[in-house]
Parts: C-alpha cells; structure tokens; sequence
C-alpha cells in the first residue's frame, strides 16, 4: 500500500474533512423561526454509495423525501413542527473506534481510498470511494441528533430525533462491514448519548431482520438495552430469543424472533407484553430506534407483514414510552427497507406519528395472510419466560 503514491480518495475525504471541520451543525428552520419542533430530522442521501441493481441503493432517501414532500411533512409546509438539521459534520475516527475495532476502522478507510469499487462480502456489503465519508457522515448525523435532543431536553423542549442516513449499521460488526452495513449508526448514537451523560441507552431495532451487529457491540454492556424485533430465520440467522446477553451483560439483550408472516398484531401485541416493561424495568435514559422499514409487506427481502400503519403505531407507543421514561429523549435511524413505496410510506407514516397526525393507512390490503397467532403467542411467552417479564 505504500508504494501507492497516485493521489487516492482518501486524499480528498480528509480535504473534505479539515474544511468542514470548524462548521458546526446549524439548525435551519425552512420557514419561520421556531424554537420548539416536534421533530427535527436529517438527510443524509450519501449519493456515491451506490451500486447498479442493488437494493440498498442511492434512491432510497430520495425517495423517501419525495413522499415527505407529497405528505406535507417537510418544514416547508410544517414550520412549528418540523426542522431540517443542515450542516451536519462527519462522525469522528474516535466514535467509530468506540464501536468497532481500530483495526476496522483503518482498514475501513483505506479499503475505499485504494481498492473501491469492492464487495465486502456476499450479501454484498460494497464499497465505492465515498463509501467511508457517506458511512462517517451517516453515523455524524446520528451523533448531530442526540446532541441536538439533548440540549433542548435540557430546555424542557424535546424533539424527536429522525436519521435518514445511509449505509445502514446494524449488521456492522465490532469487527467489520456485513449485511449492507458499514458503521453502527445506532451503536454511535448510543455511546454519544451516554457520553452526554445518559448512561443507560436502550436500542430498539425493528427491521425486519435481526441487527446482530448491535447485538454484539453491547452483548456484555448492562449499560445498554438491545431489543429486537425480527422475522424468525431471517438473514443472519441470529437473534434467537436465548440470546439474553452474555457476562455482565445477560439479561440486556432481548430478542423477539417473530415467526414468518407476523403483522400488524404480532409486533404490537410484542411492544406491549415484552418491549414496554422491559423498557419499564431498565428504566433508559434515551432511546435509539433502528428503524428499519422491510419488515413491510411489500418488501421483497423478508416475510413479515407490517403495513404503513404498523410504523404510525410503533411510533406512537415509542415516542410515549420516551415520554414516560426519558423525559422523550428518542432519535431514530433508517435502517432497511428495499420497497421504494413501502420505504417511503412507512417513514412518512413514521413522521405522522412523531408530530402527532393521525395515520393515512386505513382499510383492507387484499393478499394480505392471517398472522400466525399460535405461533407468535408460544414466542412471546417464551420470551417472557426467559427474561421473568
Ligand atoms: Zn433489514
């Protein structure tokens, strides 16, 4: 690698680095001047990361946006509730490097400065040469988003927090890229909350597959709460629900493998007799969401069969659960999600909810099946069982 002495990518992304490095993070209200959003969000579109045919591909965000825009949900159309965060900088090596190893991280760097375009792996996770500044300033906006939750919640304002950010993280391991993931997004968003004083952060991940990455930065952290939704046998294949947590860590990680062709029913009927109380008994001082959409009906990944207004009522309990338990310090960060209108329609559904709009989800799907009730009820009890809930 020394011999190299071309000019590389990686040349460029510090460039870019050193000069925004004095910018900070501006809040730009779109319309009017408003000092108590509901919701305060960011885009982070990471444009170069993308590669032809691949589902976890560069329109995502955009089109996300798009149905924003339909909805009326931007700040455009929604001054007093609604904020863009502009400006936002790249996540420091050192938050990364609290998440994963040195090692990773370097090699991260270098990988997309001098041998991109390249897969990681076989799902594939791949990298181009702005893969390491779009996944740095992804996990950037997460870290931009506690920061800015925290100090309004310190002024008895609190808004929700919202990450449109790609690549996504919940697969990235301790040790590496996997499953479309680069950098723990909501790994970065956790060790940033406590760094601003929140020790106990749990993480709620409820992409339709297991976030094993997540699972694995904090499996032997009590400081951490790790639940997870996921479709039962899913990509990784992870996430079993005698998966509690190991040393110092057992009891803090609970996992909810629900079984192919759970909806609506299941998950909530989960987020009220598992998620809720052990939220309850952790008692969290923030919540980060990993909030993936493909567990959408839609989605051409995996076999759950959320619809948009799944995600309104996720939501709406999430955001009363902050309320109840965290003064409703909550930030969420897109994850999955491969169905362009199920995507898009499940954020913007997402939105409503954070700013208080009733869900424009309503009547019958045809197509759509009878959710496995026996089966989810023998899941959830087994749950509950292990983890004395
Ligand atoms: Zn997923």
């Amino acid at each position: 690698m020394s011999a190299l002495v071309r000019p590389s990518p990686i040349a460029s992304v510090c460039v870019v680095r050193k000069h925004i490095s004095h910018v900070r993070s501006t809040t730009v209200p779109s319309a009017s001047s408003n000092d108590a959003p509901k919701l305060i969000f960011v885009s982070s579109v990471a444009s170069g990361h993308d590669l032809e045919g691949h589902p976890e591909c560069a329109a995502r965000v955009p089109a996300i946006l798009k149905e924003l825009e339909k909805g009326q949900l931007l700040g455009t159309h929604r001054p007093q509730d609604v904020m863009e965060l502009t400006g936002v900088e790249l996540a420091p090596k050192s938050a990364l490097e609290g998440v994963h190893t040195k090692n990773y991280a370097t090699g991260l760097e270098l990988l997309c400065g001098t041998r991109a375009p390249v897969n990681l792996d076989t799902a594939p996770t791949y990298c181009t040469t702005s893969t390491y500044a779009d996944a740095m300033r992804g996990a950037g906006a997460a870290i931009a988003l506690v920061d800015e939750v925290c100090d309004r919640s310190k002024k008895g304002l609190t808004p929700s927090g919202f990450g449109l950010v790609r690549p996504p993280g919940h697969h990235a391991t301790p040790r590496g890229a996997m499953g479309f993931c680069l950098v723990g997004n909501a790994a970065v968003a956790a060790r940033h909350a406590q760094k601003r004083g929140h020790e106990r952060v749990m993480i709620f991940d409820y992409d339709v597959h297991h976030g094993n990455g997540t699972n694995d930065i904090f499996h032997s952290d009590l400081s951490v709460l790790f639940v997870s939704t996921h479709e039962d046998g899913s990509y990784p294949g992870t996430g079993k629900f005698t998966d509690v947590g190991s040393d110092e860590g057992i009891g803090a990680t609970i996992n909810i493998p629900l079984p192919p062709g759970s909806g609506d029913k299941a998950v909530l009927t989960a987020f009220e007799e598992v998620v809720m109380p052990g939220a309850a008994r952790f008692k969290p001082d923030f919540i980060i969401v990993s909030a993936g959409y493909d567990a959408h009906w839609r989605d051409p990944l995996a076999g759950l069969t959320f619809r948009s207004g799944t995600y309104h009522r996720l939501c709406t309990k999430l955001k009363e659960l902050a309320n109840e338990l965290c003064e409703g310090r909550i930030v969420f960060l897109l994850e999955g999600g491969y169905d362009l209108i199920g995507l898009s329609e499940g954020v913007a559904d997402s939105f409503r909810a954070l700013v208080g709009d009733d869900s424009t989800d309503f009547g019958d799907i045809p197509g759509l099946r009878d959710e496995p009730e026996e089966k989810v009820r023998k899941i959830l009890n087994e749950v509950k069982a292990v983890h004395q809930i």
